[in-house]
């Protein structure tokens, strides 16, 4: 059942709900419990009166319970702000008042939900704001480093606020570097789209909206690009807007904004530009910082920067590289005077003059001219000056460029200076320098060097048209058309050929030319020198004349040539030397010169060859050759050594000549004299026989007469006949020398003693001197000494001379019979020759005829006994063996010395004389 006052309650409440436009209304009890409800918004409470009254505290939220404590008239006297919460568990923001009705209250309350919202969404905007104004304060504020990093962290904090998966801020970079991602955010498990300085291109184009843009999927899917840069969601993009157009885009995707949140699009425009606009500002300025650095840098290093000329206070701004060097004042401010007056004054006037013009008529100008600066070297400084005119007529503004161009200068200087020496050089060679053009296969003439005229007479306009071909010698005519074929073919050539000068002679020319191309393989010229080489060809000429000569001359002679190595291996042989060896002279470039001497011989030769010298290049022997299956060969032999310049010996150069026919003359001539030697000296020989044949014949008649008288003992007997033996064994010996050196020489010389020639020689003198009471003594010592020579020929030369001293002590011992003739024979080493002597007392020679005495056929001896050819032949033999003999007057007579070389060579040289044929002498002879 209903109460009493329950029911005026509900009555009072529907009078009100009457009378007010309330949204809800509340009849509460006394106690604040709720009675009824009613109004337009009382159906979502969706609690009814009906039943038990609850406390209004159980209809609003926690903290609006809070106020509700005690009685009604205890919450308050203003507005009652209260949040219902609605069956279907929204909050219902209201507010209400309280009016005290007869038993109760009731309460009015008005939907404030709406004025709550845009409370709300203003605070949320207001905020959105002020962080992007914040952002905004962080961009200007961060260093340059650290950027990215910031805008990173300020698009993280704005997609975490507004639930974006990902989002990125796009800029169309300063410094030319095209649109990129800037920065970028991706949520967790959000789709990577972009990344960090991700270039984009043309799909940017698309867009060209100022408002933000929103795509939804069916949208994205027909811009394939921009499905590629946005993913395959909706996308939400806002530009930023700058006077020249969008200059920066946040990409927010796949993002579709709430169109009941509170960020509309102006808010997220606003918000794109606090991000975009400062960082763009700082990127601008930084990006032209860097430039600003570089072209100062870069103006530093050429010397250049720009200039102002500002008409109206009639001065000069420069460049802070430019002030410097023309002493502008901090600001880079110059008088124009002051300017003028530290260009050269050979430049001055026309750079002042320039000026004018452009400032009147508005002509731009370039001009080279020279800074002279106190204390710099004149002209030293060339700057090149650029001046353009921009403005209105009556306000121009004139500025332009300075350059330092002195290195250019310099160079240009020293360019032309290496040209006109070049061109020096080019006129004053003996050479000719040209170039051809090629025109449709034919090269013409088209430059010469200046040396054209002294060198050939012609000049460049009598070489063109065909004049050149006119020129050319006409045996060379061949050589001259066949060089333009392969020079195309070759691209280049070397040639000789005549060309007539002016005056008709005709120079041989050496000309080299080379092709030049193009780049594609076309010819475009030829560029050539000529060479007179008119002398040097004419010297060639002779040399190869005068070599042809000398080969002739070698080929034709009699005299046997040849060239060979130190290792006697021959290069060259000649027909006669050929010819005498029986084999062609091909056959002997190869052969050794050894092959036809003895192992002596070799070693000999070659040890003459040891001897030559650079300062003693030439040598004579004479050699003696095995010819196989002919007699030995006599030649005399020159040769001249060819030395490398370490002095080393590299070549031989031989000319020989037969001697062996004048061998043969003088071996007869020696054995004649021998044989006459023998022949004069029969008496003595016969008297040598007879001593022995005296002996025994005694020795026989004494054994024949005991016999008779039978007194023969045989001791006597033996006695008798060792002593016929000794005797006949001396007989013997004599005869066998006497056969000995009777014997032709050998043909080689040997090694021998010369104690073996005295020894022989006296074994056939001495029983006859003695008998002619002449006294024989030897001083020879016990030493052994070899020399190189024939022993017979030196015993002959010691026969002649002991005869020739008997000869002459005999005469003496005619007129002075008391006189004891005496012949002294002596053997002595005198460093490396060895001296024989043979020294009488016969009273010498007579001075005047000291010189005349080795002439052939000189005698003072009479008619029949003298030939005069004892010294004669003596010296020829003692000169073979390479040594002298010479005569002098001692203090009683005649002295003669036999000087011989002493052989060193061979160490074998002991054995050797051991076995010589001769090495046997008889001891009594020499005792
Ligand atoms: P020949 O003995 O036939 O005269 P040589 O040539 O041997 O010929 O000698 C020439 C000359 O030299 C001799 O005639 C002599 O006058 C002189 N002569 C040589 N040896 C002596 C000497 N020992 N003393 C003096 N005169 C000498």
């Amino acid at each position: 059942m209903e109460s009493v006052a329950e029911r005026s309650s509900s009555q009072a409440l529907l009078q009100a709900a009457r009378a007010t436009p309330a949204s809800v209304l509340l009849a509460l009890d006394a106690q604040g419990r709720v009675l009824g409800i009613a109004g337009s918004l009382g159906l979502r409470l969706g609690r009814s009166a009906n039943g038990q009254a609850l406390p209004l505290a159980d209809f609003v939220s926690a903290n609006c319970a809070a106020l509700l404590q005690g009685a009604p008239e205890q919450w308050g006297q203003g507005c009652l702000d209260l949040d219902f919460i609605c069956d279907d568990g929204r909050p219902l923001h209201t507010r209400g008042w309280l009016t005290a009705t007869r038993d109760g209250w009731l309460l009015q309350a008005l939907d404030i939900g709406d004025l709550i919202r845009h409370q709300e969404s203003g605070d949320l905007r207001r905020q959105a704001l002020l962080h992007a104004g914040q952002a905004a304060e962080h961009l200007r504020l961060a260093s340059a480093a650290m950027l990215p990093q910031v805008t990173g962290e300020l698009l993280e904090a704005l997609a975490l606020r507004w639930r974006v998966p990902c989002m990125a801020l796009a800029l169309h970079m300063p410094g030319g570097q095209g649109w990129q991602v800037y920065a970028q955010y991706r949520g967790h498990g959000a789709p990577g789209l972009w990344q960090e300085g991700q270039r984009l291109g043309q799909e940017l184009a698309d867009l060209h909206g100022r408002a933000p843009q929103r795509w939804s999927w069916s949208q994205l899917s027909q811009h394939p690009r921009l499905f590629a840069l946005l993913g395959d969601g909706p996308a939400y993009l806002v530009p930023f807007v700058e006077l020249s157009g969008i200059s920066g885009w946040l990409f927010c995707a796949p993002f579709e904004p709430d169109p009941h949140a509170a960020l509309g699009d102006s808010e997220w425009q606003h918000i794109c530009a606090q991000l975009a606009g400062p960082l763009l500002a700082r990127l601008r300025e930084l990006t032209q910082r860097h430039e600003g650095g570089r072209l100062e840098a870069l103006q530093g290093l050429l010397g250049a920067g720009w200039w102002e000329y500002l008409p109206a206070s009639r001065e000069v701004l420069l460049a802070p590289a430019l002030a410097r060097a023309w002493q502008a004042d901090d600001q880079g401010r110059l008088a124009l005077e002051g300017w003028l007056q530290q260009v050269h004054a050979a430049d001055r006037d026309e750079f002042r003059a320039r000026l004018r013009a452009a400032e009147l008529n508005g002509q731009g100008f370039t001009q080279c001219l020279r800074l002279c600066l106190p204390g710099t070297q004149e002209s030293a400084i060339w700057h090149r000056v650029q001046a353009q005119v921009q403005g209105t007529a009556t306000q121009p503004r004139i500025f332009g460029f300075l350059l330092d161009i002195s290195d250019i200068k310099a160079q240009e200087a020293s360019a032309a200076a290496a040209h006109a020496r070049l061109r020096n050089l080019i006129g004053s060679a003996p050479a000719v320098i040209y170039v051809l053009r090629y025109e449709d296969g034919a090269l013409v003439p088209e430059f010469c060097s200046e040396s054209l005229g002294p060198m050939l007479g012609w000049s460049l306009a009598e070489l063109q048209q065909g004049g050149l071909a006119e020129r050319v010698h006409p045996d060379d005519h061949e050589e001259f058309f066949a060089r333009t074929r392969s020079l195309l073919r070759e691209g280049q050539i070397s040639c000789r050929y005549r060309l007539r000068d002016r005056q008709g002679n005709y120079h041989w020319l050496l000309d080299e030319v080379r092709l030049l191309r193009n780049e594609l393989g076309q010819p475009q010229e030829a560029v050539g020198i000529w060479l007179d080489v008119t002398e040097a060809t004419q010297a060639a000429e002779r040399v190869r004349e005068s070599e042809e000569r000398y080969r002739i001359l070698v080929e034709d002679s009699p005299a046997m040539i040849c060239r060979y190595t130190p290792d006697l291996v021959l290069r060259f042989a000649n027909r006669p030397l050929a010819d005498y060896l029986e084999c062609r002279p091909e056959e002997l470039a190869g052969a050794s010169l050894g092959a036809w001497l003895s192992d002596e011989q070799r070693q000999t030769f070659q040890e003459r060859l040891i001897g030559l010298t650079p300062e003693q290049p030439v040598s004579t022997a004479e050699i003696c050759l095995h010819l196989p299956g002919r007699e030995h060969a006599w030649w005399i032999w020159a040769d001249r050594g060819v030395f490398d310049e370490h002095g080393r010996l590299l070549e031989v150069q031989a000319v020989g000549r037969d001697n062996t026919e004048v061998r043969k003359a003088q071996q007869q001539l020696y054995q004649g004299a021998k044989m006459a030697t023998l022949g004069e000296m029969a008496t003595g020989l016969a008297h040598e026989m007879n001593q022995p044949l005296n002996v025994m014949r005694m020795a026989v008649a004494n054994v024949l007469k005991r016999l008779a008288s039978d007194e023969v003992q045989v001791d006597y007997l033996r006695d008798k006949l060792l002593r016929i033996e000794a005797q006949v064994q001396r007989a013997a010996r004599i005869v066998d020398h006497m056969r000995v050196f009777g014997r032709r020489s050998d043909v080689e010389q040997q090694l021998f003693d010369p104690r073996q020639a005295v020894e022989g020689a006296l074994s056939l003198l001495s029983e006859g001197l003695r008998g002619k009471g002449v006294d024989v003594r030897l001083a020879l010592g016990e030493q052994a000494f070899a020399v190189r020579g024939f022993a017979d020929q030196l015993e002959q030369v010691l026969i002649n001379l002991m005869v020739n001293a008997r000869d002459a002590m005999l005469g003496k011992k005619e007129a002075e019979p008391d006189f004891a003739p005496a012949i002294l024979v002596g053997l002595e080493p005198r460093g490396a020759w060895v001296e024989l002597r043979v020294e009488d007392n016969g009273g010498g020679i007579d001075p005047r005829l000291l010189e005349k005495i080795f002439e052939p056929f000189f005698t003072t001896k009479p008619v029949g006994k003298g030939t005069g050819l004892g010294l004669s032949v003596s010296y020829g033999i003692v000169q073979q063996m390479g040594g002298r003999l010479s005569a002098e007057n001692g203090s009683e007579g005649a002295c003669f010395r036999i000087a011989l070389p002493l052989f060193t060579g061979a160490s074998a040289q002991d054995d050797e004389l051991a076995d010589g044929p001769d090495a046997a002498v008889s001891p009594e002879l020499t005792g």
